[in-house]
């Protein structure tokens, strides 16, 4: 079967998971551990990673911030603000209506603490508009939060533009760039911004370890502090004992991210032509949701008049995984709050689906069965 649901987690890259078998079997040992080598080795196995992180997005290594994943990361970097907030009286916060929840929902608890919240929609196009989010900038705004990729569309959104203004007015700006990081790498480079978020498991590192970045201005870290407490690691931003292999397979997926972004990015491209091409030739009537030239090279979602969603997704749940909206949303069958917000209609919406896919993707069983998927698909009463 096709697993074409990258953009909720990306298979781990054997390389990877070399690297991490070694490290589990090898350099044994807590790395906060001074009183042996376990521990020496295990800190420079962390360091390394640390220096493969930084590398990837050109930063120094004491930006860079180990955590449990993005939803980790976008919690610290916002709730993290909450005393300087207090001590600045800058209760303002914005942010777009599709973003992860790992940020709607902590902007939204902190809404509920008293604090103004903007949520900016974006336009039908998927995008957020520039313009309409520096226009609710204010003197008491704490922070700027805007997703680089969106994980339902691929749209990629305005943060270059963005983030160069709010860095002339000085205002805090934190990107999730969780479906970014390793793949749009030269933006990343160049972007400015204070905080960063991304989870290692969607380019190709594995589950359960992600990466805040805190970038220093005047040599100054951003007035984050720790959301969790018990513990010194990671400079007390996040607590807790370091997973060595872990840190250890999220820094080699960035390092062959670093060297290999280039040849993926044409694989990626060359596969979507191939699937526009099935579509077109299967007959057909679909819609592209958002702006295809605003789109990642690796995903697509889109309308296929006349097919629900979670019939095509019953129909080929034997050849490909498929999903319809955000992978912690698509147990509930809520229509996506991503393509609703963009102010598409519910009928389009119920038939929409997104493809997500990587550089090794081998779409030819796709191409083979596409049509009689979609006759199934079609027969089914929903
Ligand atoms: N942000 C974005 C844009 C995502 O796509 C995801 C995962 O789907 C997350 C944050 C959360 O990542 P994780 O579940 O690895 O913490």
């Amino acid at each position: 079967s096709i697993y074409l649901d990258y953009n909720a987690s990306a298979p781990i890259d054997s390389r990877v998971l070399e690297t991490m078998m070694s490290v589990y079997t090898e350099d044994i040992g807590n790395a906060d551990s001074r009183t042996h080598e376990y521990g020496d080795n295990a800190r420079n196995v962390v360091e390394t990673a640390r220096k493969q992180v930084a590398s990837l997005l050109k930063v120094d290594t004491g930006e860079v911030f180990f955590t449990s994943g993005a939803t980790e990361s976008n919690n610290i970097a916002i709730r993290g603000l909450e005393e300087y907030a207090d001590t600045t009286s800058k209760h303002h916060i914005i942010t777009t209506s599709i973003e992860h929840k790992a940020v709607l929902e902590t902007v939204k608890h902190l809404g509920n603490k008293g604090y103004e919240i903007d949520i900016v929609a974006p336009d039908e196009a998927g995008r957020v508009s520039t313009d309409e989010i520096l226009r609710k900038v204010r003197d008491d705004t704490l922070l700027v939060s805007v997703m680089h990729v969106n994980n339902e569309t691929g749209i990629i959104q305005p943060v270059e533009e963005i983030g160069a203004e709010l860095e002339k007015r000085g205002v805090l700006f934190h990107v999730d760039a969780t479906q970014s990081c390793g793949k749009l790498v030269e933006e990343l480079q160049k972007l400015k911004y204070n905080m960063l978020s991304f989870s290692a498991h969607k380019l190709r590192g594995p589950q359960g370890i992600g990466v805040l970045v805190l970038k220093k201005k005047a040599y100054k870290l951003p007035p984050v502090k720790a959301i969790t407490f018990g513990g010194q690691q990671e400079h007390g931003i996040r607590p807790g004992t370091i997973p060595v292999a872990l840190t250890a397979g999220c820094g080699k997926a960035c390092e062959l991210a670093l060297n290999e972004y280039k040849d993926n990015e044409k694989k990626t491209e060359s596969i979507k032509k191939e699937i526009m091409k099935i579509l077109d030739e299967s007959g057909i009537q679909y819609q592209i949701n958002g702006d295809a030239n605003s789109c990642i090279s690796s995903a697509i979602n889109i309308c296929i008049d006349g097919v629900a969603s979670e019939a095509l997704m019953l129909s080929t749940k034997q050849y490909c995984g498929l999903s319809n909206g955000s992978a912690c949303t698509s147990h509930s069958y809520s229509p996506s709050y991503v393509l609703s917000a963009m102010g598409l209609p519910v009928e389009r919406i119920e038939n929409s689906i997104r493809v997500s896919w990587g550089p090794e993707t081998d779409i030819n069983l796709l191409k083979e069965n596409f049509s009689e998927l979609i006759n199934v698909a079609k027969s089914m009463v929903w």
